[in-house]
């Protein structure tokens, strides 16, 4: 069973505006795909339909097989983790950053999930360790490094899916490969769905869905559809 499915998914934010017509697809519980698709494709539309912010107008939204519109929000939302394309952090500890909203983590988990994110040799560099405060929006910290801690933050919750948006937006081309790996690993425990405009980051994902004028117009292996376009 998908942890996620959209069914024939048509929405609008305005009466008789579709912005999505007919959106389908499957996300299998492990594994990477990356969305890509010219701007004011459907993209955004796609998460915020998958995050249950909107209800579709026709169609469905299915979380493991179920229709998302029967089962709770809450339990929705703890099922589909979000990582936000400027990850801001709080002007905490990083521990604190990690934990907020989690809920309890062991001393081992947080090693595997620091492991998992490459944050592990980072952690041990700093002054104080996790208790080192990250200060305003997490500014003693690279970009690169915020995102990382943004993925640590959301796989401590525990979700089935990670959305993530546009990942490496801000990075320069080496932590955007060391993130492309970071996420590579991070796929082998959690379905990951990442909006991807740089080539690195979609050839680095299993398979690519083709969004295009609120459909999905293409659905298969990187080289698949690299061949073919
Ligand atoms: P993408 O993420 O692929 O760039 P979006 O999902 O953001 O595309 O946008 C798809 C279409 O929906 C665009 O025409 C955009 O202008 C419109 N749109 C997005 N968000 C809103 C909103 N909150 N209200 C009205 N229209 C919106
Ligand atoms: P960059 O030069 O920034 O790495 P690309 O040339 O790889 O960008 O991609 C340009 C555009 O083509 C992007 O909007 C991206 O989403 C889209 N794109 C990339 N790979 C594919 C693909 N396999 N199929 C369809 N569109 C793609």
């Amino acid at each position: 069973v998908p942890v996620l499915e959209f069914r024939d998914v048509w929405f609008g934010y305005e009466p008789g505006r579709p912005v999505l017509r007919g959106v389908g697809f499957a996300v299998p519980a492990r594994g990477q795909i990356a969305l890509v698709g010219p701007s004011g494709a459907g993209k955004s539309t796609i998460f915020a339909l998958a995050e249950r912010f909107y209800e579709p107008d026709r169609g469905s939204v299915l979380l493991h097989g179920r229709n998302a519109a029967v089962t709770s929000y809450a339990r929705h939302r703890a099922a589909v983790g979000l990582v936000e394309q400027d990850c801001p952090l709080l002007a905490g500890t990083l521990r604190e950053n990690l934990l907020y909203g989690a809920g309890p983590v062991s001393a081992g988990e947080l090693r595997r999930v620091l492991a998992m994110t490459g944050l592990t040799t980072m952690v041990a560099g700093l002054p104080d360790g996790l208790d080192t405060p990250v200060g305003d929006h997490g500014r003693r910290l690279s970009g690169g490094q915020r995102q990382r801690v943004a993925i640590a933050r959301c796989l401590l919750s525990r979700p089935d899916l990670i959305l993530l948006d546009e990942p490496t937006a801000h990075l320069d081309p080496d932590s955007e490969l060391a993130l492309a790996a970071t996420l590579h690993e991070v796929s082998s425990v959690c379905a990951l769905v990442v909006i991807a405009h740089r080539f690195s980051t979609v050839r680095s994902a299993g398979r690519v869905l083709v969004v295009d004028g609120g459909a999905v117009t293409a659905d298969g292996g990187h080289d698949d559809l690299v061949r073919s376009s």
